[in-house]
């Protein structure tokens, strides 16, 4: 087998050359499979000397039951070949380079034992729940609302009257007809999910991640940013993470049944780093997946010190695989790329082209985060996607949009940063952006198909605590604040009237509260857990929320994704201080209405709003979002304080 060449300084010039993609590139299909009476492993290590198989009959301990070399081949694939269907045998290999062996559980794997050390064969078809095959996503809506969900808080809380032994695993979100203690009357968790009507559910990182002990206390908690083994599910959230198959039954059953509660799944995928350094894929190919320094320290723009070299494209391949194979094994609806500035534009074009083409154009949601958690040492000349390359990108890529989020609640520097809703100052024009999604001419985003609108994420602050923040000096998470309640919903009428996807943290329609903690990544349970006893406490809230959802559907002005959609939005004005209205031509779908009149009024006093000419009718205020074509109205109304309007007009 060629070896690294010696006109190369380092690895990292080696890596990135153009001679070792033409050299080693390699398009086989990678990892274990099982058919009829075979099974083949096959590995990519260009840089191996020796590669070992080793198979096991437990995930965990034991000594193999057989140690087979695999054969080198061509573009450094290494396979070995048995003549047996080891479906449900465990494995790893020793990888021998530069005269080191290190044991390494397959990168490819797609089953794995206890806390993914060891992989798994696995026949996937005996992983399919009954009713599998028939499942299909539910017809997509109008607009995108997408309900960001932690798999274990969603359900930790006994009071989510979820079945003990299915708390915080994937499977409470296949329970029915749960209640508030199981009082029969108060729906929790997937009953309440129907009821709110959201139309996407996102999951927080579900793949398998390495910061929680599967074997350990039921209580630990980790938002999971930590990804072992991209390809299979976390076994934390199955009921028996030692049994491979597990995790996959039962992470598709949920997938299942959210699907015919009418709701489509996206995953939170962390492409950008792994758990650590030491990853199956470094122990392969030593230091191919990685972005390195110039001095050969490993890039550190993930903040956890390995970023994935994406542009090199072995690890472009590696991505691409990986994220087909959720959509299409487990019938994923879409991907969050966390920390997107950190990938490749060329990569995440290629991404979206290979899933419109399999799956229709634009079927398959995909999102991500602009930005980076600081510098990274890609090759020279790669594009990230980042908020200076949104207009490379793929207008179906879309991207979260801190200036909404920071304008209506203050920016996240500091605690008590105000936005325009809880007292720094209502500036209309900054507003209109905001509802055009900050696309249009000289915007960051191409049109409002790439930006996600929001106001809080599992990230930073819950909007509660923000609003608790700056309104209470003594920070009574707990209390009642009628006049917070009051910024809270215009803050809920601004995000959900401004163009581009939905975005909410779960729980951000009861006033979910973290305490005041900030970055709750590690927190116990009770910290993050969902509370469902503040669910019912808050219902006016939630209904406030739930109203806008249904409301929203009805407004294809504002759903409009194209990049004419920002001409829709005219007449911004400022009628008083702290105050902003505009127009929306609302023409187009099956709406009876062809015109929106939007008016807010983030400051402590009532003012007279002069309506456009004709006759207008109010369909959500301040208090209410289910007001539906009552006595119409012209001439001059009064917009309370701390309050926004919604007027449609024939
Ligand atoms: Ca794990």
């Amino acid at each position: 087998m060629k070896r690294l060449s010696t006109e190369y300084k380092n690895r990292k010039e080696y890596f990135d050359s153009p001679e070792f993609r033409e050299a080693y590139h390699c398009d086989a299909p990678l990892g274990s499979f099982c058919f009829g009476g075979g099974t083949v492993f096959r590995l990519w290590a260009p840089t191996a000397e020796r590669v070992t198989l080793r198979l096991y009959r437990e995930g965990a301990g034991g000594e193999p039951l057989w140690e087979p070399d695999l054969l080198p081949g061509e573009r450094g694939l290494w396979t070995a070949e048995v003549a047996e269907n080891l479906d449900g045998v465990y494995y790893d290999y020793l990888v021998t380079v530069d005269g080191v062996c290190r044991p390494t559980a397959d990168p490819y794997a797609r089953a794995c034992g206890l806390n993914g050390e060891r992989s798994m064969v696995i026949d996937l078809r005996g992983t399919d729940p009954a009713g599998w095959v028939e499942d299909r996503a539910p017809a997509k809506k109008p607009e995108t609302v997408i309900y960001e969900v932690h798999v274990k808080d969603f359900s930790w809380d006994p009071a989510s009257g979820v079945r003990p032994e299915w708390r915080g695993k994937f499977l409470a979100l296949t329970q029915e007809g749960t209640t508030l203690n199981g009082d029969g009357l108060h729906p929790t968790c997937l009953d309440y999910l129907k009821d709110l009507r959201v139309t996407h559910i996102q999951l927080m990182p579900s793949f398998d991640y390495g910061s929680v002990d599967e074997g350990g206390a039921p209580d630990q908690f980790n938002w999971g940013y930590d990804p072992v083994n991209y390809n299979v599910p976390e076994g934390s959230y199955s009921t028996d993470p030692a049994r491979g198959q597990v995790r996959i039954r039962e992470m598709k059953e949920m997938v299942m049944a959210l699907h015919r509660a009418g709701i489509r799944v996206v995953m939170d995928v962390v492409y950008n780093h792994t758990y650590r350094l030491d990853s199956w894929l470094w122990r392969t190919v030593p230091w191919y997946y990685c972005r390195q320094n110039e001095d050969g320290t490993p890039s550190n723009g993930s903040g956890c010190g390995c970023d994935l070299a994406s542009e090199r494209s072995m690890c472009a391949k590696y991505i691409l695989d990986s994220v087909l194979y959720w959509a299409e094994e487990y019938h994923i609806d879409g991907f969050r790329f966390d920390l997107m500035g950190l990938l490749d534009v060329e990569l995440m074009n290629r991404i979206r082209r290979a899933l419109d083409r399999r799956f229709g154009r634009g079927e398959k949601l995909m999102l991500g985060e602009p930005w980076s958690a600081g510098g990274t040492a890609a090759r020279p000349g790669t594009a990230l996607c980042d908020k200076g390359h949104l207009w490379d990108l793929d207008s179906n890529v879309a991207a979260f949009c801190d200036n909404t989020r920071d304008a209506v609640k203050g920016d996240l520097s500091r605690p008590d940063a105000r936005g325009f809703v809880n007292g720094g100052g209502l500036d209309a024009g900054r507003l209109a952006c905001c509802v055009r999604g900050w696309a249009g001419s000289g915007l960051p985003h191409r049109a409002p198909s790439q930006t996600v609108s929001y106001l809080s994420a599992h990230d930073d602050w819950t909007l509660w605590d923000r609003l608790v923040c700056t309104g209470d000096r003594r920070r009574r998470f707990d209390a009642r604040h009628p006049r917070l309640m009051r910024q809270n919903r215009l803050a809920a009428a601004i995000n959900f009237t401004c163009q581009g996807h939905l975005f909410l943290l779960s729980g951000e329609e009861f006033a979910r509260t973290k305490g005041g903690i900030k970055n709750t990544y590690c927190s116990p349970p009770d910290v993050n857990r969902m509370d469902w006893t503040r669910a019912w406490e808050n219902r006016e809230l939630v209904e406030y929320y739930k109203g806008l959802i249904a409301l929203r559907m009805e407004l294809p002005g504002l759903c409009d994704k194209s990049p004419q959609a920002s001409e829709r939005i005219s007449n911004v004005r400022a009628p008083a201080p702290d105050c902003a209205a505009m127009e929306v031509d609302n023409t187009g779908g099956d709406s009876p209405w062809r015109r929106l009149f939007l008016a807010y009024n983030a400051g402590k006093t009532a003012v007279p709003l002069a309506l456009p000419e004709g006759r207008w009718y109010l369909l959500a205020d301040g208090k209410s979002s289910t007001k539906r074509r009552l006595k119409a109205v012209a001439g001059t109304v009064v917009l309370p304080p701390v309050s926004a309007m919604i007027f449609a007009q024939h």
